[in-house]
């Protein structure tokens, strides 16, 4: 009987594919580079036929890999969220070039609709800020300056990464699912439908755009794999990174530290709004009924430790930096904020520029990197305080990401947050969440409660700083935040 669960994890520098055993196991996994196409300053592009083709190809060596179509009981995608592909209903085919997510082209724009006051009622409805990173500005301007995207007429199709996945395997279903959907820009948050108002503003069409749908149940199916093999379950990273750490109830965290950081903390079935510049997002959607999410993302993480690596030169591997920051007792005083490309929540200071104070002569190498590997504590405990001002505190921060296999900053991030801290033993809560929900979607699970069992152990960090060193290092840090940010009235 078909009882493994292939993932397609399409992310922004690579897409994999992996295949997992009902009970969590992963049996194997096959990745595939992605080409990065930067036409100019601030211009980020994906070549969406380059990703149908790697993803298929993943997908292959995996079904191979099961033993044939027929082991597969279904398929879950995982994507880059916000992201957005414009391709020909008729041919099935791409129109243009995908806008990826760090895309900045959309800034005027997004620069002319905050000055005519539009943000408000956009965060209002979407739970998002006017900010280039949302595919609605981006799909804006792609119908400004892609003649093309217009003459298509009715033949246009638009959609995120894994609504385009679902278009190619199937031959022709356009959907989305509610959480993709929720980072367009162009989603009520509360209705769960396209929003005639936005679709306005973003000059999107409505014919264009998918049919909005839950993140699990019987999609569609493919037969490009040698039998029929149904699509279960679809959620953007972020969300499936959540359920894939099984934060299922109001109030469970997790946090993602790779080479930004992100957080989601769940926040039941009303959405919630921030009054401290979090963003709001559907978690899941499941039988027409939606949970949300606060969010809240730090750009600067792991890319902090590849800029001492790589720029500065400071040490050699991402690795050496454990060893180093235990060299040492304490920081001696040094702090280094991050902001090397601005700082994000819940500070959103774009022009925000990094700083390492504190010197002295008896600052060491040691110390400038303990500074590095503490800003990511420090950072998560700012939005800690912006979640809690939010209502909604976090009591416990499960994490994962290629930062945290450094026990110190686990470790760190226990003893500053005075919370315990979740590392799974398995790593790839994006991949499993898209497999719980896939699960789910084919029936091999009642609910997410039950597909969770794929979670399996994990370790737990303890908070064990003791209160005086954790107020001073909480004190030494908003000073060294204050140094670079423009007070607040
Ligand atoms: P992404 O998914 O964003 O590519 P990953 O989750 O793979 O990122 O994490 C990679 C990041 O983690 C890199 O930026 C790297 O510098 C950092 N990193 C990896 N190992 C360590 C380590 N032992 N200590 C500190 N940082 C690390």
């Amino acid at each position: 009987m078909a009882e493994k669960i292939l993932v397609i994890d399409e992310g922004t520098t690579s897409t994999r594919a992996m295949l997992f055993a009902a009970g969590g196991k992963c049996l194997a996994s096959r990745s595939a580079e992605l080409t990065q196409h930067y036409p100019g300053p601030g211009l980020v592009e994906h070549d969406a036929s380059e990703i149908w083709r790697r993803s298929l190809q993943c997908a292959h060596a995996m079904v191979l890999e099961a033993g044939g179509a027929d082991q597969i009981a279904a398929i879950g995608i995982t994507n880059q969220r916000e992201t957005i592909v414009f391709w020909d209903k008729a041919t099935g085919e791409p129109l243009a070039p995908a806008i990826v997510w760090q895309d900045r082209r959309s800034a005027p724009l997004c620069r002319k609709l905050r000055e005519a006051g539009e943000e408000p009622g956009v965060q209002a409805r979407t739970g998002l800020l006017l900010d280039p990173y949302f595919s609605g500005t981006k799909i804006a301007w792609a119908m400004e300056h892609w003649p093309q995207l217009k003459g298509a007429g009715d033949r246009l199709a638009i959609g995120t990464i894994e609504s385009w996945l679902v278009w190619k395997l199937t031959g022709g279903l356009h959907i989305t699912d509610a959480t993709n959907a929720s980072r367009t820009l162009l989603m009520g948050l509360g209705s769960g439908g396209w929003s005639d108002g936005l679709l306005d503003m973003f000059h999107a069409p409505r014919e264009a755009l998918p049919e909005i749908v839950d993140c699990a149940g019987k999609f569609g199916t493919t037969k490009l794999f040698g039998g029929e093999i149904p699509i279960c379950g679809m959620a953007g990273d972020q969300q499936s990174a959540t359920i894939g750490q099984a934060c299922l109830e109001r109030g469970e965290t997790k946090a993602t530290y790779g080479t930004g950081a992100f957080v989601l903390t769940n926040a039941g079935t009303i959405p919630p709004s921030s009054k401290h510049r979090l963003l709001s997002t559907v978690l899941w959607q499941l039988n027409g009924r939606r949970t949300y999410a606060l969010e809240g993302s730090v750009f600067v993480a792991g890319s902090l430790v590849q800029w001492l690596r790589d720029s500065i030169r400071l040490i050699e591997t991402a690795g050496e930096t454990e060893a180093l920051a235990r060299s040492v007792p304490d920081n001696g005083g040094v702090y280094l904020v991050p902001a090397l490309s601005g700082l994000g929540a819940p500070w959103w200071e774009p022009d925000a520029r990094a700083s390492l104070s504190g010197l002295t002569f008896s600052a060491t190498r040691a110390h400038i990197v303990r500074a590095a590997l503490e800003a990511m504590a420090h950072q998560s405990h700012d939005l800690k305080t912006a979640f809690a001002a939010d209502g909604a505190d976090w009591a416990r921060l499960r994490v994962d990401g290629g930062m945290v296999t450094n026990d110190w900053i686990a470790q760190d991030l226990a003893d500053i947050l005075a919370l315990p801290v979740d590392r799974p033993d398995f790593a790839e809560t994006t991949a499993l969440g898209a497999a719980m929900l896939a699960g789910v979607g084919c029936g091999m699970f009642a609910g997410l409660e039950e597909a969770a069992k794929m979670r399996g152990a994990g370790l737990t960090f303890e908070p064990k700083l003791d209160a005086d060193a954790r107020a001073a290092r909480l004190a030494g840090w908003d000073r060294a935040v204050a140094s670079i940010v423009t007070p607040r009235v």
